[in-house]
């Protein structure tokens, strides 16, 4: 009796020993930053007060000297009064729709670190309408023309021309049919094997959105391996469906995600030995910012954001994964909704010369309009089964296969098929891989402290010297003619018909920009302040707020 009690006991022990270790093993897949640990960020953004700068503290944050204080304080007056009187109308209107579109009031809020929002959101009153574009150019409803370098999201590729006429010929097209959802326009079957043919994937299914698309891909890899866990990269973006959102933003709490390591041996690992795993999710984009999430200036509290695109590196991190999902039945899905056909005509599966399982398109394979697309193995599409009839993946949807969306897309991949445009986006690379370097080089000779990174024709700006005021730089770029989406330097995008002039051109704007910053005084920082010192600040600003120490 003893003797199975003493077994009893040590089996108990093993088998905890066990859990402990499989436990320890996935936490130390986690990135050790906040983006990397879901649950407590959360819970410790929702701990953050509110608090703003008063007028004698908001200039001198970094313990300049009150003349270099004087100087900015005038500098964001003038540059406040510069662009408002620029676009009165745009301005005006913009000012009347925003108290009933809730997307606007965000978006506004959070264009630079909380505790500047209402100063900049009183003083920089931004136009947020437009009613023209003309190659790279969009104007506003006061006739100003900027330089578009928000690229619809990442819609634009080829240029608004393009899609226009996409549109108006998909329209001719459709016509006859109409609005009729049900039975489909034919033109979908050559959609499906211009899919299939830039996929190397076997079957279609169409959505309305990169996030519906994401939502498909999930579902069906769930439903397929019968398991129960998503893997994704720390802080990657998939869309706003909040089963790929485990971090802050997002109230439900998620027991159906591992948010792991992007390029580390930990991930691997638990790729390898947990069993509950369905698929791995990959948003390519991440190859530019490893483990941290999109940058946007609301989140530039100091000169941290950083960038290193390391193809060869990511590319051979991509292929381990790949290795590991085959090895152990997981469902490798490629999110390429963003990226999809600006890194080449195989998308990021050429590349980086990576198969996947699964590939999500969205954005501008809709040709200008709203379309999400999932690719897939046949055996992972299937949304029923034969021997269990009532076993179904229920996913259905109005829109899906609009006719006009169908044709516009068709008009889309007719192009994105051809060789000339497959030698294009190969060519891409390189063109935007020197016109970064040009950048550079001349942000160098400036002698201004702010690079530029980029993935092909997609960009972040990084900050060379600690400072407090860096989001200050999305005004001044404005304030040159160049339009930006509302995560300012976070992320420029530009289409793939900016020619050398434009470019050029925006390349003279961003300098001119960055040489008045710098004449203003933003960056005339006090040698003792670095990026932990700031951090260090801020962090007790929050603390005391919290706690009632002012
Ligand atoms: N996945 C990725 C990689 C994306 O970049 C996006 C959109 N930015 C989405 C999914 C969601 O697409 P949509 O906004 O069309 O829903």
């Amino acid at each position: 009796m003893d003797l199975i009690l003493l077994f009893a006991v040590a089996g108990g022990a093993l088998y905890l020993a066990r859990r402990i270790q499989v436990r320890l093993r996935l936490s130390r897949a986690k990135h050790p930053s906040l983006a990397g640990h879901a649950r407590i960020s959360r819970r410790l953004a929702k701990q953050v007060p509110f608090y703003e700068y008063t007028d004698d503290e908001a200039f001198d944050l970094d313990g300049a000297a009150s003349n270099v204080a004087a100087r900015r304080r005038e500098a964001f007056d003038r540059l406040a009064g510069k662009l408002g009187a620029k676009s009165p109308i745009t301005v005006e209107q913009t000012a009347e729709l925003e108290s009933s579109i809730s997307d606007m009031q965000f978006t506004n809020a959070n264009r630079v670190p909380f505790q500047f929002r209402n100063r900049v959101r009183k003083a920089f009153r931004l136009g947020a309408l437009a009613d023209k574009t003309e190659g790279v150019k969009i104007r506003n409803l006061d006739g100003n023309w900027s330089y578009d370098v928000g690229g619809s999201y990442g819609v634009n590729l080829l240029g608004y021309h393009f899609y226009k006429d996409c549109i108006d010929r998909a329209v001719e097209r459709v016509r006859d049919l109409g609005p009729v959802l049900g039975p489909y326009h034919p033109l979908i079957g050559e959609n499906v094997d211009m899919i299939r043919q830039v996929s190397g994937l076997d079957e279609v299914s169409f959505h309305m959105s990169g996030t519906e698309a994401v939502m498909q891909a999930v579902r069906l890899a769930r439903y397929h391996t019968k398991r129960s866990h998503l893997v994704m990269s720390t802080g990657a973006y998939h869309g706003w469906w909040d089963g790929v959102q485990p971090g802050v933003g997002h109230q439900r709490s998620l027991n159906d995600i591992y948010m792991l390591k992007d390029m580390s041996e930990d991930t691997l690992h638990v790729l390898m030995t947990r069993n509950d795993i369905a698929c791995v999710l990959i948003n390519p984009l991440q190859a530019l910012h490893p483990n941290s999430s999109p940058s946007s200036d609301a989140m530039l509290i100091n000169s941290k954001r950083n960038a290193c695109f390391d193809k060869q590196a990511y590319a051979d991190w991509l292929r381990q994964v790949r290795e590991v999902c085959t090895a152990r039945g997981i469902v490798l899905i490629f999110d390429e909704v963003f990226v999809g056909f600006r890194l080449g005509q195989g998308g990021a599966q050429e590349f980086f010369d990576v198969k996947a399982d699964m590939v999500t398109y969205g954005k501008t394979i809709g040709g200008g309009l709203p379309i999400g697309v999932l690719a897939g193995r046949a055996d992972l599409m299937k949304r029923y089964r034969d021997d269990r009839p009532a076993d179904v993946s229920f996913a259905r949807g109005t829109f899906n296969s609009h006719p006009y969306v169908m044709a516009t897309t068709n008009e889309f991949l007719k192009v994105a098929v051809t060789v000339e445009f497959a030698e294009q986006a190969a060519a891409a690379e390189a063109i935007w891989n020197a016109r970064t370097a040009e950048m550079n080089r001349r942000l160098e000779d400036a002698g201004v402290p702010v690079r530029v990174r980029n993935m092909s024709s997609i960009w972040m700006f990084v900050y060379s010297q600690p400072g407090r005021y860096n989001w200050m730089l999305q005004y001044y770029l404005r304030a040159e003619g160049l339009s930006l989406s509302w995560v300012g330097t976070g992320r420029f995008i530009f289409s793939h018909n900016y020619t050398d002039e434009d470019f050029d051109a925006v390349a003279d704007r961003v300098v001119a920009a960055a040489l008045a910053m710098r004449e203003d005084d933003w960056w005339t920082v006090p040698e003792d302040v670095t990026n932990a010192s700031i951090q260090k600040q801020v962090f007790r600003e929050v603390i005391a707020k919290r706690f009632g120490r002012a």
